[in-house]
């Protein structure tokens, strides 16, 4: 059982990128230091030619990350991974790394707030032609695609109305116009979709979200072929430094190990709450993409094995009647943040989608009454007497 890549995933997620020091530790082992020496002036100027394979200062590389990085592409099916200092850095490096003035990005405009920062405001400003298209809408990406196009980028499931885009579609439109392909797959977990089996090229998450799971620590991930990582990539992270700080990578690499049991729990709360709130007369609307009534329930079924923790559902009585479900909640907490072992809540049209105006939160579904939920891991029986107090409090 030497090649890891036979291991199953759940071994992935335990032994990946395990490298014991000379001291021969059963846990792995947290290298929390910025630079390395040299045996002599011969070897360092040997590292600095890359002509040898040793670790050279932490902004380019660390040995704690590396166990982080190689576990999370093992765990991907990636050739190759870098992990970042936030979720953001990941999807700015990602993008950075691969456009110049001139070139040209198309992205789904169902995008979390800063990468549609990202694509909308940073790179017009650099000379980057943007387009954005319904995410769900294939004609939509096939008419941008007929021109030529170098990154193409989409969320799916997105937040918070979890739509999807179908990836292996988009996939194949994007190498037609010459583009890569970059996925955000922080709602579906790298337990769940596998964008670059499906034919995306880039694959980012923010490890803040479920990889970490336990309201630690930021960090974010990119993951792509050997090419892509060696050639494109790390020029860019090495001489920018978003690097992933050692510490917060240790503590990364011991929350893949149970990333598995997490988030199948998660899974299975989610999908609890999701088929007891669709029962309820007094709830206008619920979208999970397990649910039958999910507009792309069966391009989930085909691009997802699990179906996330992630629950939206719509209020009748707009915003007063959303507030007061959130204020009457004893157990889940109000956070703009997922994934976590705490179920959260938050109302998106007047957090994390505050700054779009109100045709365009309309335009994607975000009304006033929407209330999005990150299922955690408590006994769901106790967040449904929650919701259900909530429920009350909310109708007045
Ligand atoms: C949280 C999040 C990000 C950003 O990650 P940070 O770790 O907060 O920088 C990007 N995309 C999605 C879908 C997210 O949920």
């Amino acid at each position: 059982m030497t090649d890891r890549s036979d291991w199953r995933p759940a071994t992935r997620l335990v032994r990946g990128g395990l490298n014991r020091s000379q001291f021969r530790e059963t846990s792995e082992a947290l290298f929390l230091n910025s630079g390395f020496v040299y045996d002599d002036a011969a070897q360092a100027e040997a590292a600095f030619n890359g002509d040898v394979d040793v670790f050279i200062y932490s902004r380019y590389g660390n040995p704690t990350v590396a166990t982080f990085e190689e576990r999370l592409a093992l765990l991907e099916g990636a050739d190759a991974c870098r992990a970042t200092a936030t979720g953001m850095a990941a999807v700015f490096a990602a993008m950075l790394c691969q456009v110049s003035a001139g070139d040209r990005v198309v992205a789904a405009r169902e995008l979390f707030g800063s990468c549609h920062y990202i694509v909308s405001k940073l790179l017009p400003r650099w000379g980057v032609e943007i387009e954005f298209v319904k995410g769900t809408d294939l004609a939509a990406w096939e008419k941008a695609l007929s021109r030529p196009a170098t990154v193409t980028f989409l969320e799916s499931p997105s937040n918070p109305m979890l739509d999807l885009v179908d990836i292996a579609a988009v996939a194949e439109l994007s190498h037609k116009a010459g583009a890569r392909l970059m996925v955000d797959n922080v709602f579906a977990t790298p337990m769940f979709q596998r964008p670059l089996a499906l034919g995306a090229d880039i694959v980012v998450y923010s490890a803040t979200k479920h990889i970490d799971g336990q309201g630690r620590c930021l960090g974010g991930a990119v993951l792509g072929d050997r090419k892509f990582i060696d050639d494109v990539f790390q020029p860019f992270y090495r001489n920018t430094g978003p690097s992933m700080s050692p510490f917060n990578a240790w503590v990364m690499v011991k929350s893949l190990e149970t990333l598995e049991l997490r988030v199948e729990r998660h899974t299975r709360n989610a999908a609890r709450i999701a088929e007891w709130l669709e029962a309820r007369p007094d709830v206008l609307m619920v979208r999970y993409p397990g649910l039958e009534s999910h507009p792309q329930h069966a391009l989930a079924k085909r691009q997802m094995s699990g179906f996330g923790s992630l629950v939206t559902l719509e209020l009748p009585g707009g915003k007063a009647a959303a507030f007061r479900f959130l204020d009457a909640l004893q157990l889940i907490d109000i956070s703009n943040n997922l994934g976590d072992a705490k179920s959260l809540v938050c109302h998106p049209a007047t957090t994390t989608h505050s700054r779009l105006t109100d045709a365009e939160r309309a335009d994607i579904g975000v009304t006033p009454g929407v209330v999005r939920l990150s299922i955690g891991l408590e006994d769901p029986e106790d967040l449904i007497e929650d919701i259900d107090r909530a429920l009350l409090a909310a109708a007045g």
